[in-house]
């Protein structure tokens, strides 16, 4: 871990440790401030500095260039693959160079539980937009017959059963 010197230019305190919300995003707080789970608001200073999600280099070729891909996380916590020889042009919109980009559609992560359909494994699959869901490992989607296969538990869970008590969703947008 690298010291980092940054002071709040709110209140001059020291800047606390990069934290990682859930998303991966990560920032740093005022140490002067601090989350209380109890009432859903920050206690003391409120300045957050989000910190650039450096993109990270994969060992894939772009299928378009051949280009190596890196991995990029948006401000939203959404992933997508996109080509290192392209870049976006803020003044005209436009993507300069290469403008393969793959969307990654959700994680999956294998849980320690066992589906009560069938008994196999369940996996936690996280969605794009944030939301999660327990389903069955057998699960699966058959693209030429475009039908689910497998077993077909599915179990939503609900926004305050795997919310964190970073209170990620709670602090204010990110400035640029
Ligand atoms: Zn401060
Ligand atoms: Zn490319
Ligand atoms: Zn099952």
């Amino acid at each position: 871990m690298t010291q980092n010197n940054d002071l709040c230019p709110k209140c001059g305190a020291p800047l606390s440790e990069i934290t990682e919300t859930p998303t991966g995003r990560r920032l740093q707080r005022c140490t002067k401030g601090s989350w209380n789970p109890q009432t859903h608001k920050t206690e003391g200073c409120d300045y957050v500095k989000w910190l650039e999600i450096e993109p990270q280099q994969l060992d894939e070729k772009c299928p378009k260039c051949g280009a190596p891909l890196v991995l990029q996380v948006t401000r939203f916590g959404k992933k997508m693959k996109k080509c290192s020889a392209g870049s976006w042009d803020k003044e005209t919109k436009k993507v300069i160079g290469c403008d393969y980009v793959e969307w990654i559609n959700g994680t999956t992560e294998n849980l320690d539980e066992k589906c009560p359909k069938c008994g196999e494994n369940l996996v936690l699959f996280t969605t794009t937009n944030g939301k999660k869901m327990k389903k069955c490992s057998t699960s699966g989607w058959d693209r030429e017959a475009k039908k689910a296969t497998g077993c077909d538990y599915i179990l939503w869970l609900k926004a305050d059963q795997v919310s964190s008590d970073n209170g990620e969703e709670y602090l204010p947008p990110e400035e640029f």
